[in-house]
């Protein structure tokens, strides 16, 4: 005879769950019948409101925020090869654009709190490589990055500025919303980001020359408004500009976006009772470094990243480990870039360890919990619960006041 499992106390905590709302499920089924599904009214549409809601003078959609930074650093048509500044700290699409878009990544180190690079370690690297000619700037986890700053350290001025916004639809730099500050800025509507979708991006521009540059390179670089071409009574006729990308959005992905963003303020609303729910249990917990809380503007939480300091009984990776064992997933963002095998066949010794020594340190510490709208208070609760379990007990066993011992509880 078996008990039914009795559920919640035990029931897996995912890393990220997608919320997709009742109003996307309708509108997708109203495209699909439409008999027009793919780039098309949804996506203009979507474009319209996306850049209203920022205040953007343009916006244009694409099938990711990988091919948003791609046709934005190509849109700048700076000459091949040119260096173009990158925290080591940031997804491998990031770097994979400046490379496919014909350019030179130079990582950068970053804060040792804020995870990013600041103004010191910009200037830093360009004096180690000269001056870039462009600069990604990433906004992580959803904290503003003091993009002005960064460009001036850089000796950039903000037209050489794309920002990777991936996790920043929300964020504001002091009063200013991202998205309206540098030459583009890049969105991600991927399925764990903060205004999910499944896939899709957006290019925010008040670039005119910009924004059509993408908007034609995201459908293989034929004419404006190719898509139009079957559209009843419209011409089949159209050129080709620019050896372009397929990496158009569909009507399918905007009808979703477009619904999602009435649900995005209620979202981030939670996001935020979530965050202070984590600050106010960990606070109590020795050896957990909480994230960084920016001084000014506005934080999108996308991500809740604590940092697991050396005075922790359990390394990073046995943290993990105790959390999957009571059920709760995690995830690291992310694994540096100079350490990964490609750059270093690609940039040699620019990536040598040795110049990254608090993204090398951040790397070793950093934890990212579940945060998302669906997360319940009791999920919190169990994994702060859990957390603080580890702090005492150590990885279920006893272990010292918090001390390292001699069988390599510590790194
Ligand atoms: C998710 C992410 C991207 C890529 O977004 P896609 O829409 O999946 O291409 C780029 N940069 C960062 C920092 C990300 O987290």
């Amino acid at each position: 005879m078996t008990t039914p499992v009795q559920s919640t106390a035990t029931e897996r905590i995912p890393f990220a769950r997608t919320t997709i709302s009742d109003e996307a499920q309708q509108a997708v089924a109203k495209v699909l019948s439409s008999g027009w599904v793919t780039t098309g009214p949804e996506v203009a549409a979507f474009e319209r409101d996306f850049a209203a809601w920022l205040g953007a003078e343009h916006a244009v959609a694409v099938a990711s925020c990988s091919a948003a930074l791609e046709l934005s650093l190509r849109s700048l048509r700076l000459p091949p090869g040119s260096p173009v500044l990158s925290s080591t700290i940031t997804f491998c699409g990031a770097v994979n654009a400046i490379l496919h878009a014909g350019l030179r990544p130079v990582l950068v180190d970053v804060h040792p709190e804020t995870l990013m690079p600041d103004a010191d370690t910009t200037a830093a690297a360009v004096r180690r490589s000269g001056a870039p000619a462009a600069m990604v700037a990433l906004h992580f986890a959803g904290h503003p990055a003091p993009v002005e700053a960064l460009a001036d350290a850089a000796g950039l001025p903000l037209d050489r500025v794309v920002e990777d916004a991936a996790h920043a639809v929300g964020t504001r730099v002091g009063d200013r919303a991202v998205g309206t500050i540098s030459a583009a800025t890049c969105f991600s509507f991927y399925a764990t980001k903060n205004l999910p979708i499944g896939e899709g991006g957006m290019v925010t521009t008040g670039d005119a020359a910009i924004a059509d540059y993408v908007r034609r390179s995201r459908l293989h670089g034929m004419s404006r408004d190719a898509w139009k071409r079957y559209l009843p009574g419209s011409s089949w006729r159209y050129s080709v500009d620019e050896a372009g990308l397929k990496a158009n959005m569909t009507d399918v992905q905007a009808a979703i976006g477009r619904a999602q963003m009435g649900h995005f303020a209620g979202w981030q609303a939670r996001r935020s009772e979530i965050v202070a729910r984590y600050d106010r249990a960990l606070a109590q917990v020795p050896g957990i470094g909480l994230p960084a809380r920016p001084a000014e503007g506005g934080h999108a939480w996308h991500l809740y990243v604590i940092r697991v300091l050396p005075s922790f009984p359990l390394s990073r990776d046995q943290l993990i480990a105790h959390l999957h064992a009571r059920g709760i997933d995690c995830s690291v963002h992310f694994i540096p870039m100079h350490t990964q095998p490609y750059l270093g066949r690609i940039l040699g010794d620019e990536v040598d360890p040795g110049r990254f020594p608090a993204a090398e340190t951040a790397f070793e510490q950093i934890v990212s919990l579940p945060l998302y709208p669906a997360l319940g208070d009791e999920q919190v609760d169990r994994t702060c619960a859990a957390i603080a379990e580890a702090a005492t007990h150590g990885n279920g066993a006893p272990v010292g006041n918090g001390g390292a011992d001699e069988n390599g509880q510590h790194r």
